[in-house]
């Protein structure tokens, strides 16, 4: 071969590869999947695919918005001891300085609401590991669930135990599997072989769940229904400055509930959902009006497919649809344009939201 000739080949070939032609990148449209190994890069970054990130994502650096829930339910307001509130209120902001300082330096939208949703999961006062409500054997049965809205990729765990963290625990079974929900001894066993701590049951009780527990034991298990204490499930969504979205919920479900009874919270659609066409959601209430209404992806279809804005598509769901049906529950949520919702029909949700000029905001009635 002339060396004329090699020239004309090297040429061509560099010509292909500017045009992208043995690029991967170029063929991947869709939802990715974890095993491609790119999972991570797109869960912080610009996707190609379903839900695509803003073309100028320059113009959303400080654009990011989080908004999280520590459960709805509770008394009405003026009858929890002002004592009692302000430990709420502290917790609420310490969990959104802590969103808001991932969102703040550029961290993803599954970054911030991992960590808020683990951060609320370590605090006793919430219904969410430490301090989560016990099943009709005295026992906490935990339920978590994550989404990616630039993937749509979601992970959960359900009936678990042993597992500090279920947040993180699902998260990992996002990462990590091919699946999206893992239950019980399964979804440990997966946990530990990921490195996240197990504990022993009774790490997550604490004397007030105890107290409440006998209480109920007493009467019906029907009584939780009517039981006005704050319940205090968990949820954190987000959009972080690339325009990606993210949802996280974590609870210990409904006190006195029978042994084996899954909630709303793990299941993707139901609890929780993000789609970056849409919106992000969390939802907290009385799960099996949750299940029945498909709540979480209905605010996003209602937004998709009618063309609702986020508080139109949330209110009418909390306030209509659910509260006819004798639903209790609330919902967070936030689309891509940054918009925030917070609906509930019950008495109380603890709830707070962040944004870059406004700082933050926490209320409970
Ligand atoms: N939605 C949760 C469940 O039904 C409970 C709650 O949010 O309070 O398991």
């Amino acid at each position: 071969m002339s060396i004329l000739n090699f020239q004309l080949i090297i040429i061509i070939f560099t010509m292909l590869l500017t045009l992208g032609v043995f690029s991967q990148d170029t063929a991947i449209s869709g939802i990715r999947h974890p095993e491609s190994g790119i999972q991570d890069q797109v869960s912080t970054g610009a996707v190609t695919g379903i839900a695509e990130a803003p073309q100028d994502q320059g113009a959303r650096i400080g654009r990011w918005v989080l908004v999280i829930h520590g459960g709805a339910g509770g008394p009405p307001q003026g009858s929890m001891p002002e004592e009692k509130e302000q430990q709420y209120r502290e917790k609420l902001s310490e969990a959104l300085s802590i969103g808001t300082a991932i969102l703040e330096r550029g961290g993803s939208s599954m970054e911030a609401v991992e960590a808020v949703v683990l951060f609320m999961e370590d605090c006793p006062l919430f219904n969410a590991g430490k301090g989560a409500v016990y099943n009709d054997e005295g026992v906490a049965e935990l339920d978590a669930s994550i989404m990616d809205g630039s993937t749509l990729m979601a992970g959960a765990v359900t009936g678990v135990t042993r597992i500090k963290n279920p947040i993180a625990a699902a998260h990992q079974v996002m990462l990590k599997t091919k699946h999206v929900l893992l239950m019980g001894e399964g979804a440990e066993l997966f946990a530990k072989e990921q490195g996240l701590e197990l504990v022993d049951p009774s790490y997550f009780q604490t004397p007030a769940r105890t107290e409440q527990f006998d209480r109920m034991k007493k009467s019906q298990r029907e009584q939780e229904m009517k039981d006005d204490r704050p319940k205090g499930t968990v949820g954190a969504v987000a959009l972080d400055n690339m325009g990606n979205l993210a949802a996280a919920t974590s609870t210990g479900g409904l006190m006195m509930k029978m042994k084996g009874r899954i909630g709303d919270t793990p299941i993707i659609g139901a609890g929780t959902y993000a789609n970056n066409a849409t919106c992000a959601v969390s939802c907290t209430g009385t799960g099996e009006y949750f299940m029945r209404n498909v709540i979480a992806y209905d605010v996003s279809a209602l937004m998709e497919y009618r063309g609702w804005s986020l508080e139109e598509a949330a209110n009418y769901l909390i306030h209509d649809k659910l509260k006819s049906q004798g639903g209790g529950g609330g919902l967070i949520a936030v689309d891509k344009e940054g918009n925030v919702a917070m609906p509930f029909n019950t008495n109380a949700m603890f709830r707070g939201y962040a944004k870059p000029k406004e700082g933050s905001v926490v209320e409970i009635y």
